[in-house]
């Protein structure tokens, strides 16, 4: 067993934990980031690719954007298609000029990863037995096992980042969370094919049959999504199948539709709604999935594990310079309040687009009429775009150590 000492010990090397990671250094703090997965599968778990602006604004205070600016789309608009007709919702004119931008995950990751290993900070990969413990006092420890030793992390705090499916969340006692949760009765099943984009902005569409999405990742390769039942076998969609469903539902009356290539990647997701209040408990403060998960329908959670840590960052950094605890204490509440809007956001994109098994002749006109009022009414597309391109973050990136 070796002993190991750091300021911020810190689980997951998702988007939140290297977010974090590189925040607390650009403000002279000491991390050590611990990951079970291997370097390769973190970089080419394929997940998310929409970016707010606040996101892209934060990765460029950082100086972790060279890749985001000479590779990522920025998108000024997206279209809601109904009835065989595609409208334009044009983000950038309803926002005075925000957008958002189309950039991998896999890539942001990988980004972060390289940023990390220039700092020449500790990184563990395919740590084993990872664990935490003495939550409740001031000196928090990760436990992990590395390449055969096991090592002690002894830390001020503990960050957990470690998604969904994480230790973290768990090792907080019973009772201490509050748990809101809805489910949904369908998943996504995801395309990537080698096919170029035939639309330069996102397409969301409403069909009689289900929801369908039209998304890319690059200049030659697209993203799709269909709406199917929520343990729906992969098996049963053959691609042919698939294309067969994509163009049936995405094919406007102006001949508008994707391109068809080869599926180089294809799976199926739930979709879940769920938040655990509060997201701190003792020294370990959670963050990202490991926290709260939204539907991908509008993209945000990828951008909730931005702002949470920035959050973090912020209240970190006043304890270090001065002692403060102040925004330590505040921080559940302050991630929470933009947490919940993006909750509800996601909620009513998913509600608004999808067809439910129980859905009566009502509910459908009553969603044909949503849309038509989002579409038709400059108020109504102005809601939709502000919480699309990303509410305001609740900490200016000068406060949390950032020249903004
Ligand atoms: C199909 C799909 C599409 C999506 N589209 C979008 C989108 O367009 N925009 C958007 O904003 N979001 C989107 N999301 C959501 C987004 O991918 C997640 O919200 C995001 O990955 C959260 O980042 P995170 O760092 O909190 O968690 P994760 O990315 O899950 O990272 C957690 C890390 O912790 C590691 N870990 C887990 N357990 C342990 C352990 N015991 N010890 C050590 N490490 C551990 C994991 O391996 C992982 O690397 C999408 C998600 C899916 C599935």
């Amino acid at each position: 067993m070796t002993s190991i000492r750091t300021q911020v010990g810190i689980v997951g090397a998702g988007p939140a934990g290297l977010l974090l990671g590189q925040l607390l250094h650009l403000n002279g703090i000491d991390s050590v980031i611990v990951e079970n997965r291997s370097r390769e599968y973190v970089i080419d778990r394929v997940r998310a690719g929409v970016l707010e602006q606040g996101t892209v604004d934060l990765m460029i205070a950082m100086g972790v954007s060279a890749g985001l600016c000479r590779a990522g789309l920025r998108h000024e608009g997206l279209y809601l298609s109904f009835n065989g007709q595609r409208h334009r919702v044009d983000l950038a004119d309803l926002t005075g000029g925000r957008a958002i931008t189309v950039y991998g995950q896999n890539e942001v990751v990988r980004d972060l990863i390289d940023a990390r290993t220039t700092t020449t900070r500790p990184l563990y990969f395919d740590a084993e037995r990872v664990s935490i413990r003495a939550l409740d006092t001031s000196g928090p420890i990760v436990r992990f096992s590395h390449g055969g030793t096991e090592h002690d992390l002894h830390c001020d705090f503990v960050a957990g980042c470690d998604g969904f499916h994480g230790i973290c969340r768990p090792s907080i006692p019973a009772g201490v969370q509050t748990i809101y949760e809805r489910g949904y009765p369908f998943g996504w099943l995801g395309i990537l094919a080698e096919a170029a984009p035939s639309s330069d902005e996102l397409v969301y569409t409403y069909h009689e049959r289900g929801f369908a999405l039209f998304s890319m990742r690059s200049p030659t390769v697209t993203r799709l999504y269909l709406q199917v039942p929520p343990d729906e076998a992969i098996e049963s969609w053959p691609d042919d199948r698939i294309w067969e469903e994509m163009l049936e539902r995405m094919r406007t009356g102006d001949g508008w539709q994707p391109n068809r290539g080869r599926i180089i990647q294809k799976s199926v997701t739930p979709m879940r709604s769920f938040v655990a209040a509060p997201m701190r408990f003792g020294r370990l403060f959670l963050a990202g999935d490991a926290a709260h998960i939204v539907p991908p329908t509008g993209a945000k959670g990828l951008n909730l594990a931005a702002s949470d840590v920035l959050v973090m960052a912020r209240a970190l950094r006043e304890f270090y310079e001065d002692g403060r605890t102040e925004w330590l204490d505040r921080y559940s509440d302050v991630c929470l309040r933009r947490v919940w809007k993006a909750q509800r956001f996601s909620w009513w994109m998913t509600s608004t687009l999808h067809r439910f098994p129980d859905e009566s002749a009502f509910d459908h006109q009553r969603q044909i009429a949503d849309l038509d009022y989002l579409t038709s009414s400059r108020a109504a597309s102005t809601s939709l775009a502000e919480q699309y391109v990303g509410l305001p973050m609740e900490v200016s990136f000068e406060a949390a150590g950032l020249r903004g």
